[in-house]
């Protein structure tokens, strides 16, 4: 590298929403990009038109945004090396294609879609499988097999052609990927690849290293997926003379399904019920939602913590990391080379880490929000924030939080009955009534008060506490459940407590 300037970028194609392992190698470059005091770059590869999915691309931006990953230079920001996206870049490629023809390095090939399909077949039907390589592309229609009047007088006639890379015959390539470290590759185990279409856009390899090389990025941090094209990607850059301005490579273990083997899908995702997408997504065509971290009630500081944990490790037991944290010690040298099993329920648990650290306030309004404007119910935002505040270390989810605090909104109209059988004896009315007497009387109706005065009569009257306290919280709660009953009444008041009593003694 001329400037040794770390630039990285994240690179989607915009065929569908982001996946979660998308999401993770763009995390991955953003805090690799943090740590060294580089930019991270947003570039789109839309030059396969016929895979397109509209809306995806703002999908993209919109995860990234909700994720905390910030872009310094790529679409919707701008900087000096655009335009970002490939197909507004459309009239740059074609030169270094034709570089690599005049070199030697690339051809023509006028092969037609249904000469290829012939050929494939007259292979099947041997059990062999047809490949465009060293092997056959001299018996093939292009520009090394035939003359240069032939494929002039077919350029002139304007046949359709691609450019191939023509692929070196059996040369051994000993490269350095950052993570697997040493990776050797026979060139005759490679085809001969699409560089430029007949369209007259690039392929993804041909876009990818010119813009790589443009766009002076200087590791290239992807998913193991595309470790095969790497010979490809670093011949390219020797064969167009930027080999001293290679970037670095980088290739990502796998995520892998929770249960069985292979990589997470979205099949695992639909099966076990968990979203394999940032963002809740509707297909444009089908209809059909596809669920999301996001609407599922995540916080992205919980998604983000996770995904940081997939592959990469801090080398310590510390399992709780803030962006800002992982943007200071992250390293590729602590991403290990084999996939990770992706975890579902460890996902719940890290929302539930930091949900039960947000504040009150924080929780009370989501609560608010999310659960409570949606049933039409209103109520003092102190007490929503006191409420949730009791019951936040039991959830993963601000969703749950109703379950366990119904009761303080609406006035229990019906018992469980397995409850009512253990805890509403005989002698509960009349308790109950006694304690209505007691808790009338009381002025200070803070949950220290209150307990410390039923306390003593309890124990004055010499009987068990749960013969008291069972009943009375059936007749505030309706069920067994909930925080600590004092401070439940304290939340209800005096007025609806001595109702809920009366009640109580009403129905059961
Ligand atoms: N466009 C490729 C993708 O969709 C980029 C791969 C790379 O980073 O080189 O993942």
């Amino acid at each position: 590298m001329s400037d040794n300037k770390v630039r990285v970028r994240f690179a989607p194609s915009p065929t569908g929403p982001l996946h979660m392992g998308g999401v993770r190698t763009a995390l991955f470059n953003y805090l690799f990009a943090r740590k060294n005091g580089g930019k991270f770059l947003l570039r789109i590869e839309d030059t396969d038109q016929t895979r397109y999915v509209p809306g995806a691309e703002d999908y993209i931006a919109e995860a990234l945004n909700w994720c905390g990953i910030k872009i310094d230079e790529g679409v919707t920001v701008g900087g000096e090396y655009g335009p970002y996206r490939q197909s507004e870049r459309k009239p740059m490629y074609r030169e270094y294609a034709e570089k690599l023809v005049a070199s030697g390095d690339a051809y023509y090939a006028f092969d037609t879609a249904e000469e290829l399909d012939a050929m494939r077949h007259k292979y099947e039907a041997e059990k062999k499988t047809f490949t465009y390589n060293s092997d056959t592309r001299e018996t093939l229609n292009n520009s090394l097999a035939l003359s240069a009047d032939e494929v002039q007088a077919k350029i002139e006639a304007g046949t359709p052609y691609v450019v191939r890379f023509k692929m070196p015959v059996n040369e051994e390539l000993h490269l350095h990927d950052e993570i697997r470290k040493h990776v050797v590759f026979n060139t005759s185990a490679l085809d001969d690849k699409v560089l430029f279409k007949s369209d007259g856009m690039p392929t993804y390899h041909l876009a990818n290293v010119v813009d790589d090389y443009l766009m002076k990025i200087s590791h290239v941090i992807r998913g193991e997926e595309w470790l095969p094209s790497m010979p490809l990607h670093v011949l390219l850059y020797r064969k167009l003379g930027w080999e001293a301005q290679m970037p670095k490579f980088a290739h990502l273990p796998l995520i892998l399904k929770p249960v069985g083997k292979g990589k997470l899908s979205k099949r695992d995702g639909d099966k076990l019920g968990f979203p394999v997408f940032p963002l809740l997504w509707t297909d444009p065509k089908t209809q059909d939602i596809s669920s999301g971290y996001r609407e599922d009630g995540y916080f992205p500081e919980a998604f983000i913590n996770m995904l940081a944990l997939l592959g990469w490790n801090p080398g310590t037991e510390q399992e709780i990391f803030s962006i800002e944290e992982l943007s200071e010690i992250f390293s590729l040298e602590r991403v290990g080379k084999s996939g990770s099993k992706f975890d579902p329920e460890k996902t719940k648990w890290f929302n539930h880490q930091y949900l039960k650290t947000k504040s009150d306030e924080e929780i009370g309004q989501l609560f608010n929000r999310e659960v409570l404007v949606k049933k039409d119910i209103e109520a003092d935002a102190d007490k929503i924030s006191r409420i949730c505040g009791m019951v936040k270390e039991r959830v993963n989810f601000v969703s749950e939080i109703w379950d366990q605090v119904n009761f303080f909104f609406e006035t229990p109209k019906e018992f469980d009955a397995k409850t009512t059988k253990k805890a509403w004896k005989a002698d509960a009315p009349e308790l109950m009534q006694e304690l209505k007497g007691i808790l009338s009387n009381i002025s200070d109706f803070s949950s220290a008060n209150t307990e410390e005065i039923v306390k003593e009569w309890i124990t004055a009257k010499e009987i068990g506490f749960g013969k008291v306290m069972n009943p009375f919280r059936l007749a505030m709660v309706g069920a067994g459940k909930g925080p600590h009953i004092f401070d439940i009444i304290d939340i209800l008041g005096k007025e609806e407590t001595l109702s809920r009593i009366d009640f109580a003694c009403e129905t059961l």
